[in-house]
């Protein structure tokens, strides 16, 4: 039980973490205007943290 948990934090506490949407977003466009594209880039809800991380590829 307790090892699943580890895995959930260690996963996520190496994110950036946003407090809304529209920051995380906000985050994923100046990136791509730094470094040019990085590939497709999506916001997600965490639940572990109830933030808002940054991730790439895969689902819209
Ligand atoms: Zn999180």
């Amino acid at each position: 039980m307790s090892s699943k948990r580890a895995i959930r934090r260690r996963s996520c506490s190496r994110k950036i973490r946003h407090d809304t949407e529209a920051a995380a977003r906000e985050h994923i466009g100046q990136l791509h205007k730094r470094r040019g594209w990085q590939g497709y880039m999506n916001a997600y809800r965490c639940s572990f943290c109830g933030g808002w991380h940054v991730g790439h590829g895969g689902r819209p």
